[in-house]
């Protein structure tokens, strides 16, 4: 046993190592892919409107494709933008075929309809995963872009060598982006799979049962010690920004000062949905935030990317 459980704390699952291997490994065919195709797999990432959220994440995942060698577009829209301009710019980057994948990151601004612009993109360059064509194959069990949260949350799970098939997991959140793509890929490594929401009765019950608890619901902290099974695993999806001093203490025990310094800094600190203070009294293993499952998100949409690029380019 380690250090941290014998302290009475549940190990941190190390996200951003995993990330940074994922990446390599990325980088590593990209290059491989440069020399056979003579081409560069292309991502072309859509921003509309000025939500600074969207710009950090956008940036985040343009200079992730720079790390790998990925090449990117990045097609910044006015708040303006309607949805018939938005959808011509999908089209004309779906006739592309210099451009393998293609990201409208969400949310969108104003009328836009999400659904219409998802269901725009074409399939083969559906790297998100969102397109119910992809959502289809998933469901079915087939060959498909896999969202990337969920599908960097299985990774972890396999390269940290923490066993899927018949353990009882419990995803608290139904959401199209984690909740139950999540579920998909659990079922098809044969856990047992429970799924919860806010409409769920006695949830502390149902998760007290799962060997392995993963939460996205995006409420600051709200898995306590009750909900956890001793010795459970613990994903924890949720990013809630927090500002205020008591709940920092409350989330953070002994650990809060370094929090505290962050929110004078910089006006708030990154919580999870689980309490973690709670999490490693209880918790065999979880993901800490920062640092845990936000990092493979990224990294999953790389080679997502080049997957697509592979595909559509005919070296699978
Ligand atoms: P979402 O669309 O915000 O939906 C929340 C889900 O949680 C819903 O299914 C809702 O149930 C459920 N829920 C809300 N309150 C609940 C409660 N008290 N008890 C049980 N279930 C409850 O979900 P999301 O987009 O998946 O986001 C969830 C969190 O993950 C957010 O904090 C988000 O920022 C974060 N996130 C992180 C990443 C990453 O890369 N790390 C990626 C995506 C999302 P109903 O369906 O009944 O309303």
């Amino acid at each position: 046993m380690n250090e941290a459980k014998r302290s009475g704390r549940a190990e941190l699952l190390d996200g951003a190592t995993v990330a940074g291997r994922i990446k390599q490994e990325v980088a590593r065919d990209v290059a491989q892919f440069v020399i056979e195709h003579e081409a560069t797999p292309c991502l072309a990432a859509v921003l509309v409107g000025d939500d600074p959220a969207s710009a950090v994440y956008v940036r985040n995942k343009i200079r992730a494709c720079e790390e790998v060698g990925i090449r990117s577009e990045h097609h910044a829209l006015p708040a303006a933008t309607n949805e018939i301009e938005l959808a011509d710019l999908i089209s004309s980057l779906n006739r592309r075929g210099d451009v393998d994948g293609i990201l409208v990151q969400l949310p969108l601004p104003g009328e836009i309809e999400e659904s219409r612009i998802i269901e725009a993109i074409d399939p083969e360059k559906d790297v998100d995963g969102f397109h119910p064509v992809s959502i289809g194959r998933l469901s079915m069990g087939r060959p498909t872009f896999v969202p990337c949260t969920p599908a960097g949350i299985i990774e972890l799970l396999e390269r940290s060598d923490i066993p899927i098939r018949g353990e009882n997991a419990c995803v608290v959140g139904r959401s199209q982006i984690v909740g139950r793509p999540m579920v998909q890929l659990l079922l098809q490594r044969d856990a047992t799979v429970t799924i919860c929401h806010s409409r769920t009765r006695d949830l502390a019950a149902v998760t007290r049962q799962a060997d392995l608890l993963v939460v996205a619901i995006g409420r600051p902290g709200f898995i306590g010690r009750e909900h956890i099974k001793p010795g459970a695993t613990v994903i924890d999806v949720g990013m809630n920004k927090i500002t205020d001093e008591a709940t920092a203490r409350r989330l953070f025990g002994a650990e809060a000062e370094g929090r505290l310094e962050t929110i004078s800094k910089r006006g708030y600190t990154l919580v999870g949905d689980v309490n973690p203070a709670e999490a490693d009294e209880v918790a065999g293993r979880r993901t800490p935030v920062p640092g845990g499952v936000g990092l493979l998100t990224v990294a999953m949409l790389m080679r997502n990317t080049l997957r697509a690029a592979q595909l559509r380019r005919g070296t699978d």
